[in-house]
């Protein structure tokens, strides 16, 4: 009897052997559905074989093929294998990261966001023959017919009277509209011609084409790093290859998806992405797995897609702390997308303008490919000058000082934009009782709460629990209670207050969750009708509004007394990151920075623009602490209901690492459990053992030894995880 070996996704290290039934053809990499203990599920077959007689009586069948997927080829069975290993997790869940949604057949809905569409040359062919009897389609065809270039654009789809909408989704799941290019989109108007760097480098790519080679394309913010890849991408599709192009978020970029079309005419591009519904991402992910897809624009999970044809790999924004999944599988979809690249002998290109030190240091040690753009690509564009402004300056007590609010006046005089970056949502980040010093903090997290006035409630951001702001002090009576520090909400406020004629838009998770689409008040930003931004970090990334010429950066100061030792790197990037936000058409731009510490070397260095001064001395400091990029972390994480739970399971994982550490030899250091950043976080109590060690290889040996021990002495009430090469410590 033939028996097939399933990994599911399950938390379990296993995988479960079922018997194969009679005339189902079934083979490595095979999808399937199976019974685990009553439950469905659905599982990708690792290995076929023969049932022992002892086994064969306990067993049983496989359900069913899972029909509508492709089997999972040799390489992602084996890049899932290697992310296993690596990261410490069972094979079934990366194998589940690598699979879209599988669902019940039939249901495919199409992506909400509009794009704009048109025709597929399928649609051409197939749909006229069905015309003549339906009176929609024949009025959604002619729709098509009458667009310029027969695009339909994302505001002509939304437009649509519901009547059509239903036909045009069906046309979407039948592949006779796809996503183009809007003629009318400023992303597709002209053609960049590459300037000098530029083409040196998209030529540097392209002579590393026949092999595994990794490239860090560092150049500053608007230096054109997008045409490089788009032209390295083009020469590969036209080689006849696949591209695999990732990227932190998509639905924060939608210019960077019209960018690619407009590049790539006549190509077919997928985005990936979770968002996306689970049918739409199954056509998608199938398209990809068949080769019938040339690019492939996606999120960190896009790193696990099928490509048969796959001959270049671009990661942007490669030190973007989103390509990290921090639960289940703690992967990183740019060391993945490297691992990939080497294993499919391509090149794999690592862009950004602040390279995470760990690509940098690989750089300089000549490991990587090391390519510069040092310029900006649009001619008048200069890289902005930035101004450290004291924070003592701060008169009106609301965050904003004058230097600061004469720059926002001036940009409103002359009809300009401005952003006002502050890195905390909320109206304040904690309240405080002026009498006697009582702030309200999380019933369920070792946190304060935030203040959010808009809603009129305290809400903890680490577990979402919200209650009505209080009138008075609970403990003392007083009615004198203060909002302590700014957050977003506040900073509208008062610009509100200082700029009543402006119109004034503020972009964070909360203003986003309420007015819906990021992609609607894009528009609006582009068209010149918001004269003041405010956001977060959501708006640190690639967004190109030619006539912002203002960025305007509070509260940077925090990240200088971090805990977590990568907050300064973080920082840099994302200050640099959003100071690239201003003046990058014709309109020169400025930076103001208010800061308590206008000469800490790390401001000084950022006035400069100067990336690399600032990543020098980080990484000195590493060197000397033993840190990454010179060391490798792992971490051990527990909770649970109890302190002294988790200090016990600790204390003996502790004390079992102690014994292979003694078999497995030197060079790994365990460090004694302590308490999470944040001790309590949802009800649960947190503690952490972290490991280091100079050498990857030492560590992972340590790491598969130590990781069966600690499954034998998991308690019910324990959870714990094992994170590799760790990004935060909160
Ligand atoms: P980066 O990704 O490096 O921040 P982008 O690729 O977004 O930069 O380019 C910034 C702007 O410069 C874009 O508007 C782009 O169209 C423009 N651009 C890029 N290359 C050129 C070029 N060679 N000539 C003129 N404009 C260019
Ligand atoms: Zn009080
Ligand atoms: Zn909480």
């Amino acid at each position: 009897m033939a028996i097939a070996r399933v990994a599911l996704p399950v938390a379990v290290d296993k995988i479960f052997d079922y018997w194969i039934p009679e005339g189902l053809a079934v083979t490595t990499g095979t999808l399937v559905r199976v019974d685990l203990a009553g439950r469905p599920l659905a599982g990708v077959v690792v290995d076929v074989g023969a049932a022992s007689a002892a086994q064969s009586g306990s067993l049983v069948p496989l359900r069913e093929l899972v029909s509508e997927l492709a089997p999972l080829p040799p390489d992602v069975l084996a890049l899932a294998g290697f992310v296993a290993e690596y990261y410490q997790a069972p094979l079934g869940q990366v194998l589940a990261l690598a699979l879209p949604p599988l669902g019940e057949a039939g249901a495919a809905r199409v992506d909400r966001r509009a794009q704009p569409m048109a025709l597929s040359a399928r649609g051409r062919l197939e749909l006229p023959a069905r015309l003549p009897r339906a009176p929609r389609a024949r009025e959604l065809h002619a729709r098509f017919a009458a667009a310029p270039g027969g695009v339909l654009d994302a505001d002509a789809l939304q437009a649509l009277p519901d009547s059509l909408h239903a036909v045009r989704r069906a046309w979407a799941r039948a592949g006779w509209i796809e996503p183009a290019a809007s003629p009318a989109d400023p992303a597709s108007r002209s053609r960049v011609e590459l300037n000098a760097g530029q083409l040196e480098a998209a030529a540097a790519i392209e002579a590393a084409a026949s092999g595994f080679q990794p490239v860090l394309l560092q150049g500053v913010t608007g230096s054109g790093k997008t045409d490089v890849y788009l032209a390295a991408a083009a020469a590969a599709i036209a080689r006849g290859r696949q591209v695999l192009l990732l990227v932190p978020e998509i639905n924060l970029t939608p210019q960077l998806e019209r960018r690619v079309l407009a590049a790539l005419p006549g190509r077919r591009v997928v985005t990936l992405h979770s968002a996306l519904a689970a049918g739409e991402r199954r056509h998608r992910w199938q398209e990809a797995a068949e080769g019938r897809a040339d690019l492939v624009l996606g999120t960190r999970l896009a790193v696990f897609t099928p490509l048969p044809r796959l001959g270049l790999v671009v990661v942007d924004e490669e030190h973007d702390p989103s390509f990290k999944q921090q639960d289940t599988v703690r992967y990183h979809a740019r060391d993945v997308a490297i691992w990939r690249a080497r294993d499919r002998r391509v090149p794999c290109v690592l862009g950004t303008a602040t390279p995470a030190l760990e690509s940098l240091h690989r750089a300089q040690q000549g490991r990587y490919a090391w390519l510069r753009l040092t310029q900006r690509a649009v001619v008048p564009a200069a890289l902005p000058p930035l101004r450290l402004v004291p924070d003592r300056s701060t008169k009106s007590g609301e965050g904003m000082g004058e230097p600061l609010q004469a720059a926002i006046d001036a940009r409103l005089e002359r009809g300009e934009q401005s952003l006002v970056f502050i890195n905390r949502r909320g109206f304040a980040p904690a309240l405080l009782c002026s009498a006697c010093g009582w702030q309200p903090g999380c019933p369920a997290c070792s946190a304060r709460l935030v203040v959010h006035r808009d809603a009129g409630v305290l809400r903890c951001h680490h577990c979402g629990h919200a209650e009505a702001t209080p009138r008075r002090c609970p403990e003392c009576g007083n009615v004198d209670l203060l909002p302590l520090g700014h957050g977003t909400q506040r900073l509208e406020h008062a610009l509100a207050a200082a700029f009543p004629k402006a119109r004034i838009a503020r972009i964070d998770r909360d203003s986003m969750r309420r007015k819906g689409s990021f992609a609607a008040l894009h528009g609006d930003i582009h068209a010149g009708e918001i004269d003041i931004l405010i956001g977060t970090q959501m708006l640190a990334k690639g967004h190109d509004f030619p006539r912002l010429t203002l960025v305007g950066i509070l509260g940077a100061d925090n990240a200088l007394y971090s805990a977590d030792f990568r907050a300064t790197e973080r920082l840099a990037a994302l200050l640099l990151q959003v100071a690239g936000r201003a003046g990058r058409a014709q309109l020169p731009g400025e930076v103001i920075v208010q800061t308590s510490f206008p000469t800490h070397p790390l401001f000084v260095a950022l006035a400069d623009h100067d990336y690399d001064a600032i990543a020098a001395t980080l990484l000195a400091e590493r060197r000397v602490a033993e840190l990454p990029p010179f060391a490798y972390l792992a971490l051990l994480a527990a909770e649970a209901p109890d302190r002294a739970h988790v200090d016990d399971f600790l204390g003996r994982a502790h004390a079992a690492g102690t014994q292979v550490l003694a078999q497995t030899g030197a060079g790994v250091e365990l460090f004694s459990p302590v308490a999470a950043a944040l001790a309590r976080r949802a009800g649960m109590e947190r503690g952490q053992i972290l490991v280091r060690c100079a050498q990857r290889a030492v560590l992972q040996r340590f790491l598969g030894r130590w990781r069966t021990e600690l499954a034998g002495l998991a308690r019910r009430r324990v959870r714990w995880s094992l994170d590799v090469d760790p990004i935060g410590f909160a």
